[in-house]
């Protein structure tokens, strides 16, 4: 099998029917039928699972979608949906999976939204991943995020993959914050993988999309079905956004990640010149062994800081010149959140910094000065 940088700009080459280099913009939301009237063929008719590949309505399918879906299915190695956000996708695979009972730790607070509502809608039972997972049944769900949000501790995916499969349930991994070739889910038992592709997919924080990964073809054909109903079809300019995204994407995950690594060693190597700064997490700190197993070819490039004071992590996005103040993740551009602005379960004095692909000695430089002057 080809690398990922090759796959991600060529997987498609096969669906690519017209001249143009890159893909057109589709943006027409329904396809004329054949012209030749004994072509006609009466959606009854259809063979099962004729939906890919057979476009007549862009909620059910288009282009662009389709080649979106060929570039990822060879990114995670695995049959792809692609969707309309990263929790349009969670949302679907809890449609998919439908479990009694969930377990599910800490995480993005979206995802334990879609949860509540699940719980709201049909009593769906919530557990932790700390609690006695014996409570899982025959098709229940374990939803592991890794590296979790937003500090990037690392969990170990093959121990809840067998505490699940012991059970009969099933594991679903949010692998959003280590897309390939960092980490790979199924490697260590996940049975399906969830990814926001508004972070490292997209890149440049200018799209919105979410995809699920299986490797049952079966499962696919459901959740392509389900798609149809619940109207979460990834849209033909996202898709194309998503795919010139696509085109780079081994050469900034890798430096990205990269990037962070340096900046936790300078930090770590640096400590004493910094009284302010209380903690550092990120995966390249974590010690368990199956933590370099499991992010064999680098780590998440997301990591969190903390602060002496609520006051001094208020104030230090303010003195970066290279990190923007906003919210989210994975863009070239390098990002910091106070996060307790997003999300109140999490300390005030702590922030999230996602980096991006600028000169390393430029971010080492810009978060060097900026700690000397909250000092
Ligand atoms: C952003 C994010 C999501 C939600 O994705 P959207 O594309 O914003 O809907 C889910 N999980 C994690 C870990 C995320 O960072």
């Amino acid at each position: 099998m080809s690398g990922i940088s090759t796959n991600s700009i060529h997987a498609a080459d096969e669906v690519h029917k017209v001249a143009d280099v890159m893909t057109p913009i589709h943006v027409t939301t329904t396809y004329k039928y054949d012209d030749d009237p004994e072509k006609l063929i009466k959606d009854e008719d259809l063979p099962e699972n004729s939906i890919i590949g057979n476009v007549v309505y862009s909620r059910e399918t288009n282009p662009n979608s389709e080649r979106v879906e060929k570039l990822l299915d060879s990114i995670l190695d695995g049959h792809t949906v692609a969707y309309t956000s990263g929790l349009a996708a969670f949302f679907a695979a809890l449609t998919y999976f439908n479990p009694k009972v969930a377990s599910i730790g800490k995480g993005y607070h979206g995802c334990h939204g879609i949860l509540n509502i699940f719980s709201r809608l049909k009593g769906l039972k919530q557990i932790s991943l700390e609690d006695d997972l014996n409570q899982l049944n025959a098709g229940d769900l374990i939803c592991l995020e890794t590296p979790v949000n937003p500090d990037g501790t690392v969990f170990d995916i093959q121990y809840y993959a067998d505490k699940a499969h012991e059970r009969g349930a099933f594991l679903l991994v949010d692998s959003t914050f280590a897309p390939p070739p960092l980490q790979d889910p199924f490697k260590w038992g996940a049975d399906m993988v969830f990814h926001s592709a508004t972070k490292y997919f997209g890149g440049h924080s200018d799209l919105l999309a979410g995809v699920l990964a299986t490797k049952d073809i079966n499962v696919k054909n459901q959740l392509v079905k389900d798609r149809v109903d619940l109207g979460s079809n990834i849209s033909n300019l996202e898709s194309f956004l998503l795919i010139r995204s696509l085109r780079t994407y081994e050469l900034r995950i890798l430096k990205q990640a990269e990037n962070a690594e340096k900046l936790i060693k300078f930090l770590v190597d640096n400590r004493e010149k910094f009284p302010k700064l209380k903690k550092i997490y990120h995966s390249s700190l974590q010690t368990e062994p199956f933590v370099r197993k499991q992010l064999s070819n680098g780590y998440s490039p997301v990591f969190c800081i903390e602060l002496e004071s609520e006051a001094d992590a208020k104030q230090f996005p303010s003195k970066l010149r290279y990190f923007h103040h906003a919210t989210s993740l994975g863009g070239v551009e390098s990002l910091i959140e106070w996060r307790v602005l997003s999300d109140s379960t999490v300390s005030p004095t702590l922030l999230r910094l996602s980096v991006g692909v600028e000169n390393i000695d430029d971010l080492i430089a810009d978060v060097d000065q900026g700690l000397r002057s909250v000092a």
